[in-house]
């Protein structure tokens, strides 16, 4: 356990969804961590209602699925909806819901991750939840009631005032949301768009629902949704964006909000616990490191909640991460490795960001924006358009560049069933890179012995490749597909390091 003033290899800031993947990848990789979080209890107000695939197979990799797959469950259960057997997420575009009977679900990439997309329905609350458990598991202590207030880089270590005095960390890592201290105090710009409209996220209950209606309905003034679950209400109101961010959300702001974004005079009688303010600010960090400091999740980028990106996008961040700044403090990591980490997830964050502020443009009620909205809704209504789209939306399609013809490089490995009757991701509970070999003299996996504590080797299966090896994150950054296949030794040193 440290106290303050004691030494952690990484002090994490933040106790949200990233700030706990975050901890418990550094701590895997072998990293002393703290974690410093301001609130004295968990954020009980209501976010992130589902997880894409990247974070389902993140959580599998580590053996968090059976796990997030009772909370689906559970959820099911309370809303009182069927068992989902199988079913799964597709999600909307700007309000335009992508059909799943009209996405062709046998394209390569969504084929290749349907082992764990059938887990989606997993809020934000219980994901923490989950996660918390995770982390004490590891045995990673989180230190609450504990504001970050300065920081000074002094370039061997990182110093951070805090509410309950200093601490020192040799790395620093803002997982402190959008409004990040951490980003701030260590001079890194946000730049970006800013809101032109106020959105609630809220649980009501409504006196007269039958006036609102079911599904998405636009006006001029914006949209808004009821459902799918009873009273849950989501508006966006082209009002140029709210005076005050940070002031509590009353009953009364949700109410007046839907009254004019509907044009009717609908009545809320009570909220069923904490609603949610909303902007459709879009801003990302001009940089992820600054020294010894770097930034993750809502620190690293901010934009409207449409379509359910920003918790995935942090999750992705911080798995991207975690094995990288492990590496640099294990002493291991090859030169380039952690500012792979920029190099990798700015521009995926970047493309997220447009993906969201197309979906601003789209929500309008301005007659041009709902010529648009017309146009590419009948888009989205065909299969290519629909596939397209849930592509996208759903993680799948996500990869890095990496030099290379291999079709799986630089994509997330698919979750393969293995000759013993294990699946890879059954491997990779404990982080470190994963390497296949289906060669009959397990070549590849004798290439690999001189990194017996980083590369594991696996048993094969059938739909495997001759060779792959798969980073920690889940990433495949060697692939083959035959025995005589050249570069994994030049890929082990790259991605490795030195041997031990
Ligand atoms: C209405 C709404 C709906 C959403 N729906 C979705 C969705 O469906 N899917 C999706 O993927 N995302 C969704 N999001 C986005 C998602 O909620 C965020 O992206 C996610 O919370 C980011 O996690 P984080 O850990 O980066 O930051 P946060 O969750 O903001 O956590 C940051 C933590 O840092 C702490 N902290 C802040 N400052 C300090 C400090 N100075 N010192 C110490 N601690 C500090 C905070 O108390 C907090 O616990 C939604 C967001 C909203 C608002």
């Amino acid at each position: 356990m440290f106290v303050t003033g004691a030494d952690a290899d990484v002090v994490v800031v933040g106790a949200g969804p990233v700030g706990l993947v975050l901890a418990a990848e550094l701590a895997l990789a072998g990293a002393a961590v703290l974690v410093l979080e301001r609130r004295t209890e968990p954020d009980e107000s209501m976010k992130a209602a589902s997880i894409n695939v990247p974070t389902a197979e993140a959580l599998a990799r580590r053996g968090l699925l059976p796990a997030a797959r009772q909370v689906q469950r559970e959820v099911r259960e309370r809303a009182g909806a069927p068992v989902l057997g199988g079913a799964r997420f597709t999600g909307h575009f700007a309000g335009v819901v992508l059909e799943p009977d009209l996405v062709d679900w046998t394209r390569p990439e969504l084929a290749a991750h349907a082992a764990a997309a059938d887990t989606w329905l997993v809020p934000q609350r219980e994901l923490e939840g989950l996660l918390a458990d995770h982390l004490a598991r590891l045995g990673v202590p989180v230190r609450r009631e504990v504001e970050v207030t300065e920081l000074d880089d002094a370039g061997e270590d990182v110093l951070l005032g805090t509410t309950a005095g200093p601490f020192r960390g040799r790395w620093v890592v803002g997982c402190d949301g959008g409004r990040s201290a951490v980003r701030r105090l260590a001079g890194i710009d946000f730049p970006g768009t800013d809101p032109e409209l106020t959105g609630y996220l809220a649980v009501a209950d409504i006196a007269e629902p039958e006036l609102l209606g079911e599904g998405w309905t636009w006006s001029e003034r914006g949209a808004y949704r009821c459902g799918p679950q009873p009273g849950r209400l989501i508006t966006a109101e082209f009002d140029g964006g709210p005076a005050d961010r940070t002031a509590p959300v009353e009953l009364a702001d949700v109410q007046a909000g839907l009254r004019r974004i509907s044009g009717t005079e609908v009545t809320l009688t009570a909220l069923r616990g904490p609603a949610t303010r909303w902007t459709d600010n879009a801003r990302q960090a001009a940089t992820y490191r600054s020294g010894r400091v770097l930034v993750a999740g809502d620190a690293a980028h901010v934009h409207p909640p449409f379509g359910g990106q920003g918790l995935n996008l942090g999750v992705g961040d911080a798995m991207n991460l975690g094995w990288r700044l492990g590496a640099v403090v294990a002493g291991w990591a090859p030169d380039g490795l952690l500012d792979g980490y920029d190099a990798e997830r700015r521009p995926l964050g970047a493309r997220v960001l447009d993906w969201t502020r197309a979906q601003t443009g789209m929500l309008r009620g301005d007659p041009k924006s709902a010529a648009l909205r017309e146009i590419v809704t009948a888009l989205l209504r065909t299969p290519d358009g629909a596939t397209w789209a849930v592509e996208r939306s759903s993680g799948v399609a996500q990869h890095v560049e990496l030099p290379g013809e291999h079709p799986l490089l630089g994509r997330f490995a698919p979750d393969l069933p293995l000759a013993d009757g294990t699946r890879l991701v059954d491997h990779g509970h404990d982080g470190g890179f994963l390497l296949l070999d289906r060669t009959p003299g397990r070549e590849f996996a004798r290439a690999a012995e001189r990194w017996p504590g980083r590369v594991r080797a696996v048993p094969d299966g059938p739909g495997a490749p001759a060779g792959a090896l798969v980073r920690p994150d889940g990433i495949v950054v060697w692939a083959a597909d035959d025995a005589g296949a050249p570069g994994l030794p030049e890929a082990l040193h790259r991605w490795a390091g030195d041997p031990e």
